[in-house]
């Protein structure tokens, strides 16, 4: 069975194909990259609809395949952006009239952990799952995914690209904070915001904005504005693999580039005697193929929609999804 996969739950517009074996025959994405400021979900769903066939056409050319060949279409139902959700699911329900082929919602949190235990080999991991849009510590438990901890305002992704554009540091925030970070020389204390097993990161957005502002060295700042989050996530990822006793963690999301936060996490797994995995950065960002394979595995393990049951949910949490493939 080949499923084409369509995500769009943000700034990112992609197409995966994808085997039932798992293998993936193409894997294309183009991103909305707004002019100035941040993200406008209206914009960036324009953005999507705009490149919507020709990110197809080039998915379908990289896999060898014509529009016939599929048999099965999934689309990212949520969480997310309403207008691009929207923008997503009537690409895919207008494919899945057309050709006369089944059609499945995917929910983009599991899809991130799907993709990630297809190409690491992990089993069942518990997941720090880091991106602009998303923050969670995620693992599989009696049934269902939980959420074991999760940010409580700004995701940590979107907390390192705003504290850079307030500080002139150029886009992309993360990366160009992580060179910065390297030359950091001295540790600035900053709010370190754990609450029970979930996590904060506005309040230390603004107080590194406010500290740079007062002629704190930029350096030093980045330096600790990622050893502070960091050490936040790893506190929280670590008493979620004591407390269910897993023996993998595994690191996705946009964040997941990080090669501190990387050493950070795999120290501490380690230390718990777990294997530690982080799938391909293709796989970590958001990406098509892990809708499709997602996909693949809710409609061969007996999820079927109707197309006028394909609605989107913005707010869709990982907990709320059904996974008759792991039971
Ligand atoms: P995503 O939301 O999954 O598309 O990933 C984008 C997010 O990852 C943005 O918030 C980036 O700032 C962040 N990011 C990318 N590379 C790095 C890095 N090397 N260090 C920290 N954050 C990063
Ligand atoms: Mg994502």
């Amino acid at each position: 069975m080949l499923c084409v996969g369509i995500e769009g739950t943000a700034h990112t517009f992609g197409v995966g194909i994808v085997s039932s074996e798992g293998e993936i025959l193409a894997n294309v994405s183009r991103a909305y990259r707004p002019p100035e400021g941040g993200i406008h979900p209206r914009e960036a769903a324009r953005f999507h609809a705009a490149n919507a066939k020709a990110v197809l056409d080039e998915a379908l050319t990289a896999a060898g395949i014509r529009l016939s060949d599929v048999d099965l279409f999934a689309f990212s139902a949520g969480p997310g952006l309403g207008p691009c959700l929207r923008t997503a699911a009537t690409a895919a329900r207008a494919l899945a009239a057309r050709m006369e082929k089944p059609i499945v919602g995917v929910n983009h949190c599991v899809a991130h952990v799907e993709i990630g235990r297809l190409l690491t080999g992990a089993v069942d991991p518990v997941t720090l799952y880091v991106s602009g849009g998303n923050t969670q510590v995620i693992a599989f438990d009696a049934g269902r995914y939980r959420v074991f901890g999760e940010t409580l305002d700004i995701p940590v992704g979107n907390c390192f690209d705003v504290f850079a554009r307030e500080v002139g540091i150029p886009f992309p925030g993360g990366p160009n904070i992580e060179r910065l970070a390297r030359e950091g020389k001295r540790y600035i204390p900053l709010p370190y915001v754990v609450k029970g097993m979930d996590l904060s990161f506005s309040g230390l957005m603004t107080e590194a904005t406010r500290k740079y502002r007062s002629g704190v060295d930029l350096r030093d700042l980045c330096f600790s504005l990622q050893e502070t989050a960091f050490a936040a996530l790893v506190e929280v990822t670590e008493r979620a693999v004591a407390h269910i006793e897993k023996r993998e963690v595994m690191l996705t999301g946009g964040v997941a580039a990080n090669g501190r936060l990387r050493e950070m996490l795999g120290m501490m797994a380690e230390e718990h005697k777990a294997k530690f995995f982080v799938p391909p950065m293709e796989f970590c960002v958001d990406n098509g193929a892990m809708i499709g394979w997602t996909g693949i595995l809710a409609y061969e393990h007996g999820v079927r929609q109707e197309l006028e049951e394909t609605v989107i949910n913005q707010r869709w949490r990982t907990e709320q999804v059904d996974v008759p493939w792991r039971e």
